[in-house]
Order: C-alpha cells, then structure tokens, then sequence
C-alpha cells in the first residue's frame, strides 16, 4: 500500500516516440526492443526513474519543473564541456546533464530510493 500513494500513474502508449515520458502523475511508456531483439517493457529501473521525476514535479510545485528543466538543459548546452564532448553528441550530452535527470539516473537502480529519497535531492547535482 505504501506504493500506492508513491507512484504515479503508468500509461501504455504504443506510437509514443520516446520510451517514457512524465507528466505531473501519469508517466506514458512504450514497448521497446533491446540489442538481443527482446520487447522491453516496464522494468524496475524505469519505474523507479520515471517515479523520481514525479515527485520532482510535485516539489517543484508542477509549474516549476519545466522550467528547470529547460535552464538546466540550455545551461548545458551553451557552457558544458561534459556536454559538448558526450559520446552520443552535444543534444544528449546536454540531456544527460540536467539535474533532474541525473538523480533519476543515479537512483533508478537502487529499489529503495524512493522509500529513502530526500526532497529537493537533485539540487546536489551539478550541470556542468
Ligand atoms: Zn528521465
């Protein structure tokens, strides 16, 4: 019961054109294929991710994340070296340094994260 109230809503949507994406409560998520050609689909690890980004929304107050989000991916992509010389190229090397989704990344591994997680947690992270 006490996922209940920490999780968000999860929402199949075949013909999205990313594997998740959060909205406030409601992550929407798609099937994928990995290397081995196996369908990938709702795997600990995003839940855990996609349920990080959730409570992001709620601290942030739902109008503040966007935000965020967006200054901390432009930031990145103007002034991150980290970014600029990312193997995957500039666009994802600036995605990869944003805040918000750093501490989902570094999190999603861990099934206890968001029992232990600390509000504001992503404030520690750096963007460049
Ligand atoms: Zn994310």
């Amino acid at each position: 019961m006490v996922y209940a109230v920490k999780l968000p809503i999860f929402v199949r949507v075949p013909w999205l054109h990313v594997r998740a994406i959060t909205l406030v409560f409601i992550v929407l998520w798609k099937y994928v294929y990995d290397a081995a050609g196996d369908q990938v689909g709702l795997t600990e690890d995003l839940v855990i991710h996609e349920s990080v980004h959730f409570w992001q929304w709620l601290e942030l107050l739902i109008v503040g994340f966007l935000p965020v989000y967006g200054w901390d991916f432009s930031r990145a992509y103007l002034w991150s070296e980290k970014a600029k010389t990312h193997p995957q190229g500039r666009f994802w090397g600036s995605y990869s340094r944003i805040r918000l989704e750093q501490e989902a990344f570094a999190n999603e591994g861990d099934p206890l994260y968001l029992e232990n997680r600390k509000p504001f947690a992503w404030v520690e992270y750096e963007v460049y």
